[in-house]
């Protein structure tokens, strides 16, 4: 894990907010930004995928409940985004790192031009030392091009920058055998050599985080991953320092090996058609 050099790194909304309020948990997102900042100063390229511009533009605008109404959502999202990147712009700022924007649509990465040129501006962000900050481009998006959840579009990230390893920090400390809120014999699977399709029964099961990916998509994210070529961790992000210790080998969450499929292409994942949402 040590060696590991290119590494994205996924927070859902529920990590970057406080659960009682809903509102951003500073603390957390300090942490978070002074362990890139780290990595990256350390020569590592680090891509950060972050959810948060709908759970921010809905508290912005002091609406009670997760808006349901796609108008209504995207244009929370689009007012979250801005706020949401401006505080990390602050927090990298305390530590003289520059983060930049990326949003994506899965229509221009169907795009073969698009795709390039995506990959060419991630090339050369971290070739200056940037911070790239992605999410999805949710003010535009509509059902049949979205890719819903950013489990899976962490997943597209990684394999279009050919990343090391993809981290997706959940409320949850990985894949369990069984819901361990209802089961008090599940147990927590350390490794995963194969996705096989017992396993992905097991994670329909299995608890899932209150963001828009349950652990479901994050199994589907492991799939195009490790097909790609990439290692893939869930771990909790109630202990934001378990970053640190994923990067120092240490036994954390679940690891799904990456098994590079020669054949894989990209676009055949694009054009599968939205994971199921739980
Ligand atoms: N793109 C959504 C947002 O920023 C989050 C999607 C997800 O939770 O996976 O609000």
């Amino acid at each position: 894990m040590k060696e590991k050099q290119r590494i994205v790194v996924k927070i859902g909304s529920s990590t970057l907010t406080h659960a009682e309020t809903g509102e951003l948990d500073l603390e957390r997102l300090e942490k978070l930004v002074r362990i890139l900042t780290d990595w990256s100063n350390r020569g590592k390229e680090v891509v950060l995928v972050s959810s948060g511009a709908i759970a921010v533009g809905r508290k912005t605008m002091k609406l009670e409940e997760r808006p349901k109404e796609k108008a209504v959502k995207q244009a929370c999202a689009a007012i979250g985004q801005t706020r949401l990147m401006m505080v990390y712009q602050r927090l990298f700022a305390e530590y003289n790192k520059v983060p930049a924007q990326i949003l994506m649509t899965k229509l221009t990465m169907v795009n073969d031009e698009n795709r390039r040129n995506a990959r060419a501006t991630f090339s050369e962000l971290l070739r200056m030392g940037v911070i790239p900050i992605v999410n999805e481009n949710d003010t535009v998006v509509t059902d049949e091009i979205e890719f819903g959840d950013n489990d899976t579009l962490s997943a597209i990230v990684a394999a279009l920058i050919h990343a090391d390893l993809l981290i997706l920090l959940s409320d949850i400390d990985g894949l369990y055998t069984d819901d361990p809120h209802k089961n008090p014999e599940a147990t927590l699977v350390r490794e995963v050599e194969y996705i096989t399709e017992e396993l992905e029964m097991m994670a329909k099961g299995a608890g899932s985080d209150v963001g828009t990916g349950g652990m479901a998509t994050k199994i589907a994210a492991a799939r195009i991953a490790n097909d790609a070529g990439t290692d893939m961790v869930i771990a909790n992000g109630e202990n934001i320092g378990c970053l640190r210790e994923i990067l120092s080998g240490e036994p954390v969450g679940t690891l799904f090996y990456a098994h590079k499929n020669p054949r894989f292409h990209l676009i055949d994942y694009l054009l599968k058609p939205p994971t199921e949402k739980t």
